[in-house]
This record gives structure tokens, sequence and C-alpha cells, in this order.
């Protein structure tokens, strides 16, 4: 089956459900200033799991276009690494306002990833993991379902390494919260890694594919755990990964999708298609950043525009390293419009507009990444340790436009460090300097208005108009 295919079966199975189809939301989260970008299919219905917004159904299924790139849950570090990590992906949700809860939430993603009708997975190859307190749900799974012992594990709330389960589900420090139950495929041995709650788990053997959470609590800034007006449900499948256990293949990047993002990137960047990791990163990343320009985020040096520039900045520098002589992301635009433009319009109707923002950046970066690769060369030569000093990473931010994530990129593909804390303390320099030099009686920059807005418009308006823009 094909990516587009298992979208449509998955939305179709919960419509015979009494779910209402609704569209994704934008990955600019609509005031919600407690999120970066939309990271989760239950985002846009946070209100109706609070109880503050009403709506004409109880019970509704999305495909939901998601970047965890920042925030709490950032996987920017992953993607390259980990066979199963984007910084953009499609999350399949089925959600229940105050509507059905444990039994029938079980029951449903059973149905769909096992029955002959829908996906028709070989049940032995599925592992189920519930929060370490919940009975209820382990019981449904062991006596209603009849997953056996063996395959389920009990798991607590983590607080500590990135990748390991975390059985308490909440998508950002506030908001919306529960324990939560997560099924698992077993892609076989011959690939690395062990069972949720195993020492192993980090590994990309047994893989998360779809995430139950049984949404409970309000949590709020002081940490106070508020129970919601009524018990609901929220999941998440990724897309990427179902498609690779149905079309047979272990890593998202094997899918028909991204088969064919890789060869595109590949011809744009004029290297071989082999398994490169800088490939699948570029191939990850036109994803996001052309997603996220046509959500109407542009390249800025603040807030969701900065983390759209360092996405960029690392497609090129991964480019750069595949040999790419000219400027080629933007070139990559159109093979995605190929692939994902009948699911997502905004895509076909903004593409001039994507390319002319990834080209301009890729322009402007491309004067100081060749630059700065060398300096970074040639200070690396002289290093003594394993740790790239926080001068050198200041320097490379600030005269050479490299956002801190990309030379921590490098760094690790060498197995070299950051000094984070110098990195800051050069900042923190440079802030003070900056604010002295401001105290002066006149700031003549407090004269030149100098916003994003700005915008040339011709001779003939400005001529002689006296103003300063
Ligand atoms: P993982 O443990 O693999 O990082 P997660 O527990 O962080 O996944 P959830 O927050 O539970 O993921 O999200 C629900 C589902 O969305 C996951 O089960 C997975 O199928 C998918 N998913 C999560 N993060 C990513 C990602 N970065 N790229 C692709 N799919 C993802
Ligand atoms: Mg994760
Ligand atoms: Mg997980
Ligand atoms: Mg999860």
């Amino acid at each position: 089956m094909k990516s587009a295919e298992i979208r449509e079966a998955f939305l179709r199975f919960f419509e015979q459900q009494g779910h209402s189809r609704v569209a994704s939301s934008s990955l600019i989260p609509a005031d919600d200033p407690t999120l970066l970008f939309t990271n989760a299919g239950m985002n846009q219905f946070k209100d109706c799991f609070l109880g503050l917004e009403q709506r004409d159904y109880t019970r509704a299924a999305s495909s939901q276009k998601c970047v965890r790139a920042g925030g709490k849950h950032n996987d920017l570090e992953n993607v390259g690494y980990t066979a199963r990590h984007h910084t953009f992906f499609e999350m399949l949700g089925n959600f229940s306002f105050g509507d059905y809860f444990k039994r029938d939430a079980i029951n449903f993603a059973w149905t769909f990833l096992t029955s002959k009708d829908w996906m028709g997975l070989n049940p032995e190859k599925l592992w189920v993991t519930v929060y370490a307190s919940d009975d209820e749900a382990y019981d449904i799974w062991t006596k209603e379902i009849g997953v056996p012992a063996e395959r389920m594990v009990r798991i607590g709330d983590n607080k500590g390494a990135p990748y390991a389960s975390d059985n308490f589900w909440a998508m950002g420090d506030t908001g919306p919260c529960g324990p939560c139950t997560e099924i698992f495929y077993d892609h076989g041995a011959d690939i690395w890694g062990g069972p949720p709650g195993s020492p192993e788990e980090d590994g990309d053997r047994y893989i998360e594919i779809w995430n139950i959470v049984f949404m409970q609590f309000n949590r709020s800034a002081a940490g106070e755990m508020n129970p919601l007006p009524a018990p609901s449900v929220d999941t998440g499948m990724g897309l990427e990964r179902i498609s690779a256990v149905m079309q047979g293949v272990h890593a998202n990047y094997e899918i028909d999708l991204f088969q064919n993002l890789l060869a595109a990137a590949a011809e744009a960047i004029g290297c071989a298609n082999d398994d490169a990791a800088s490939l699948k990163v570029v191939a990850d990343h036109i994803r996001s950043c052309s997603f996220l320009i046509a959500d109407g985020v542009l390249p800025s040096n603040e807030g969701r525009g900065y983390v759209l520039r360092r996405i960029i900045r690392r497609a090129c520098r991964h480019g750069n390293k595949l040999g790419a002589s000219g400027l080629f992301f933007h070139r990559i635009v159109a093979a995605l419009v190929a692939e994902m433009g009948a699911a997502f319009p905004e895509l076909k109707s903004q593409q001039a507009h994507i390319e002319r923002v990834l080209k301009s950046e890729e322009e402007q970066f491309a004067k100081t990444l060749e630059q700065g690769l060398k300096i970074l060369e040639q200070d690396l030569a002289g290093l003594q340790g394993k740790e790239i000093p926080g001068e050198l990473v200041f320097k490379l931010y600030d005269t050479f436009g490299f956002p801190m994530d990309l030379t921590g990129d490098i760094a690790r593909e060498r197995g070299l460090t950051l000094d984070e804390a110098g990195f800051e303390t050069a900042m923190q320099a440079q802030r003070e300097r900056a604010r002295s030099a401001s105290q002066f009686g006149l700031d003549y920059n407090s004269l030149v208005k100098v916003d994003a807005e700005t915008r040339f418009e011709g001779y003939e308006q400005t001529a002689g108009s006296g103003r300063i823009i």
C-alpha cells in the first residue's frame, strides 16, 4: 500500500466508526503561545479536551502535519541517525472528546492494525506498553484483545533520556495530558535494538508506531494536575512509520514517498543516490522547510523563523558535504509537490513562493558557508582534546551564520562535543557590548526604522518624501 492509500484507509476506517474527518491544521499553532510548531494531532483540539470549546462532533479523525524541531518534542538531532525520526511528519489520529474511552480506543487500534480488511498485520509482531499503574488498560489488552503477557510492558513516566519510552504523554509543559498505551512493531532480529523498557530500546528493531493517550488531566504552570471535564482519547500514529511496516521495509526513508524525494535530492545535488545519512537529512528537511514556508513562516533571526533558518542551513551544509557545487535545495521542491501536493494543496499553490524563499536563503548562506567550514577545519586541526571551544562556536555563529546546532552536527560526526557554556558566555559578552554601546545619549539607530515588513516600493514613492525608512 502506498502511503497516500494508508492515510485514506485510516480516515475511512474511523469515519465508519462515527468519526468526523477533520483537515490538518496549520503548522503554526493558532493562539497558542505555549507551542513552537504543531507537534501532534491533538493540538488543534486542545480546547475541546479542556471543555472550553464545543464542536458538533465528539469523535474526530485527522492526518496532521507535525514539525518536531524545537520545543518539548525536538527530533532535529535524531534525523539521519535513526530509522524513524523526521523533522516533519504526518500524524494519523483519532480523538474522543468525552465520548469513548480506553476500551473502544484500544479495540479500534487493534482492529485497524490486524484486521484482514484493513492493515492485516501479524499480531505476533506487535508489542504493547501501558502506563505502569494502569491495570485497566493492561487487562483490556491481555484479557479482551488477547495480547500475551510476554509482549506486554509496563512503563512509568521517564524523566531522563531523550528516546526512552515514556508512558505519560503531554504536548508541552502545560495543557492536556494523561497516561498512554503504545504499540510497537518488531522489525526482526537482524536489526539492533531491544523491546520497549529494555536497555537496548533506543535501537531501531522495535519501532513505536501508535500512541494512544487517555487524556485525563490539565497540567498547570505550577505543575498541578487538574482533572479534565471528561475522560477523552487522543491517538497518534506516524504515517511514515506505518507505511514502512506495510511496505515491508525497515526505515521510513525506504517508503515510496521518500524514495522519490531521495532521488530528487541526489539529482539536485549531483551525487549518488546511496544510503548516505546526509542525503536523508536533505530529503527530510525539504519537507519541514517547504511546509513551514507554505504555512507562513519566513527565515529570520528569532523565534519560529530562526528554527526554519537553522533547518535550511543544516540542509545546505549536508548538501555541501555531498559535493553540491551550486544552489540545490530549492530545486527539490517540485518533487515534493509531485508527491504531496494532492493531499496538501497549499504546497502546490505556493510552490513558487517556497522556491523563492529557499533560494534566497541558500544564496545568502552560500556566501559564508565555505569560508566558515574552512575556518572550522583550520581550528580543528590544532584542537587539543575532544571539545570545540565556545569561542569558536560563537565565531562561526556570529561571523559565518552557523547556528549552534549546525556546528554541533559537524562535531558529532567527528566524535567531538561543543562547549555550550563557553558559547553562551561569548554570546552574553556580545550582548553586554551592544547594551553599553547603546547607552550614548543619541542613539543613531533609533532614528532608522527597519522592520521586517519594510518593502522597497520604488523610487517614485520614497524620493523626496523626507521619511526615513
Ligand atoms: P519516539 O519514541 O519514537 O521518539 P514519540 O513517543 O516521541 O516517538 P509520540 O509523541 O508518542 O512519539 O507521537 C505519536 C506517534 O507519532 C509515534 O508513535 C510515531 O509513530 C510518530 N512520530 C513521533 N515522532 C516522530 C518523528 N519525529 N518522525 C516521524 N514520526 C514520528
Ligand atoms: Mg520522540
Ligand atoms: Mg516514544
Ligand atoms: Mg510515544
